[in-house]
């Protein structure tokens, strides 16, 4: 329990339930794959499985990090399953998607840290589903540049990276992360013409200023697009939530993000990186 009393009512979840919710989870099955949606028991699945779009997880569903927010289990990971790119564009092509959103853990242990398995995927997907967008949430391969050369080759349609939260607050969010070597990330596949995307947690206890100059860095290196969203503690264990972001507050970054130069800020309490993706392809697409 945060310590915050009961979830605001705007926090509350739809369940999952439909035709199409039952599809996805056996196909996702079926495939032996993993989805964020499931592993971050996250808030949207009503919504987004009814809908067809899911988050799926390549890699592995264990990860050498161990970020204090994060649901997914840490230790030393599967061996590398070189079979899974081709069963992922296989699941896409039987799923439909206009959009899918692809992610995975960090494999530190590995020399290129999954990055051929990555550009694997997105190229097995383009073949066997040419007409999907591809976003593509990615780790930050240790700033190994060239592993994130061979995804930027591949051309996703969205290169997605979180910065998850604000510097000050990284030695207890993503301690093997760091703030500056995330931002070079961003502003290479920027540099090389992608669309680059971000997303941030509200309530874990950044300040007002903080979020302020996080949104003038990402200005600056010409980030995009911001997701930004209430932190919820999947379990005791994790980080406690400091604060429920109202929604108005909410609303307000969205305005001053976008105000800024950020191209599209999505903000709300249940936002999560790949929600409403779809949209922000077609939202590019049309400028
Ligand atoms: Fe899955 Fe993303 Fe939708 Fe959550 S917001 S259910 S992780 S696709
Ligand atoms: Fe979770 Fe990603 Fe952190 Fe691993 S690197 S613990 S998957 S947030």
């Amino acid at each position: 329990n945060s310590g915050l009393g009961r979830k605001p009512s705007w926090l509350k979840m739809k369940l999952p339930t439909g035709e199409n919710y039952s599809r996805l989870l056996n196909l996702v099955n079926d495939q032996r794959l993993h989805t964020v949606c499931q592993e971050a028991r996250c808030p949207n699945m009503g919504e987004c499985w009814s809908a067809g779009t899911a988050t799926l997880m390549i890699l592995g569903d264990v990860c050498t990090r161990s970020c204090g927010f994060c649901h997914i289990a840490t230790g030393k990971p599967p061996t590398l399953d070189t079979e899974e790119p081709a069963r992922v564009g296989y699941a896409v092509k039987q799923m439909s998607l206009n959009h899918v959103v692809i992610t995975s853990v960090n494999r530190d242990e590995l020399a290129d840290g999954g990055a051929a398995i990555w550009a694997e995927t997105i190229r097995q997907i383009r073949l066997q589903s040419p007409g999907t967008s591809v976003e593509v949430l990615i780790p930050d391969f240790c700033g190994d540049w060239d592993a994130l050369q061979l995804v930027l080759d591949q051309k996703p349609d969205i290169l997605n990276h979180n910065i998850e939260s604000v510097p000050s607050l990284y030695k207890i969010v993503r301690p093997q992360a760091k703030y500056p070597r995330s931002l070079k990330l961003l502003q290479i596949a920027r540099e090389k013409g992608l669309v680059s995307k971000t997303g941030m947690m509200l309530g874990l206890g950044e300040e007002e200023a903080e979020i302020d100059s996080v949104i003038d860095d990402l200005v600056s290196i010409g980030c995009e697009i911001l997701t930004l969203g209430q932190y919820l503690q999947p379990t005791p264990k994790h980080l406690p939530v400091k604060r429920w972001v109202h929604p108005d507050e909410f609303a307000m970054w969205k305005e001053r993000g976008e105000s800024r130069g950020l191209r599209h800020v999505e903000s709300g309490p249940l936002v999560r990186s790949s929600y409403h993706a779809e949209q922000q392809v077609r939202s590019h697409q049309s400028v």
